[in-house]
């Protein structure tokens, strides 16, 4: 991934909750698990994981839903945007919903997590690593 123009920003539809960012993220993947599918209203979500002190966050408060004990899925009270997911076991990181980002193409997603969730009807043709369930390196993600 070629390095991106800091700081990222970017916020929910209607701009109420916002946030900036002075890193790149640490990664970021595609997740075709049930909850994400949920929580997005899409066929899968795309997340761009950064480290928690790195992100800034300013206007409204986003409210969460506890999707499981492990997981909390942050989104705009005003519009309902899907914005963030923080993870009980992993308070050092934050997950941003790709689609919030002022400019989505500074992210180049790497994998593809859950795809045993994946709507039949999609096909994957970008060459992206595939697990079929949460990522190696991120187990929470099968709690969430
Ligand atoms: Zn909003
Ligand atoms: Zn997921």
């Amino acid at each position: 991934m070629t390095e991106p123009r800091l700081p990222i920003t970017g916020g929910c539809l209607c701009g109420g909750v916002r946030y900036t960012i002075g890193e790149a993220p640490l990664f970021s993947g595609h997740c075709h698990c049930r909850n994400c599918r949920k929580h997005t209203g899409a066929a899968f979500a795309t997340d761009a994981t950064f480290r928690a002190a790195a992100v800034t966050w300013s206007g409204g408060q986003q409210r969460f839903y506890g999707s499981s004990a492990s997981c909390e899925r942050g989104f705009c009270p005003v519009c309902g945007s899907t914005i963030s997911a923080r993870y009980a076991s992993k308070p050092d990181i934050v997950v941003i919903a790709a689609g919030s980002l002022d400019n989505i193409d500074l992210l180049a997603p790497s994998d593809h997590a859950f795809v045993k969730d994946k709507a039949g009807w999609l096909p994957l043709g970008d060459g992206l690593p595939q697990f079929q369930g949460p990522l190696p390196d991120f187990k929470a993600e099968s709690e969430a």
